[in-house]
């Protein structure tokens, strides 16, 4: 397990900078969860850090964001959303879908078998 990509929501930070901030591509990026290709000037997260002296950055596109937040409150892994996401959607409320925007509503809809 990858102790250092891991984050709680509570008091404990096992990483020792991080910042995550909404950006505009200047090139295009991939998505760290759905390897979707984020195009040049698109708007998504952009996450980096440095955890055992080694920087690290994530691209995240909207959708995936969208989802990772409302999913994942307890804490996440960079690249696991859709692996946690296809193992718990058993127990999703999929009625609340609607309080989704168009484009993650999509996202779950491809994503998820
Ligand atoms: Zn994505």
């Amino acid at each position: 397990m990858t102790c250092e990509l891991y984050f709680e929501t509570g008091d404990c930070d096992p990483t020792e900078l991080f910042q995550s901030k909404v950006v505009k591509g200047r090139k295009d990026y991939k998505c760290c969860e759905c390897y979707e290709i984020i195009p040049k000037s698109k708007k998504h997260e952009s996450a980096s850090g440095l955890s055992n002296s080694e920087f690290w950055n994530y691209r995240t596109c909207n959708a995936c964001c969208e989802i990772r937040d409302e999913y994942t409150r307890d804490g996440f892994i960079f690249g696991a959303l859709w692996e946690a996401m296809n193992e718990d959607c058993r127990e999703m409320p999929l009625d609340s879908l609607d309080t989704f925007s168009p484009e993650a509503q999509q996202k779950l809809l491809i994503m998820l078998d």
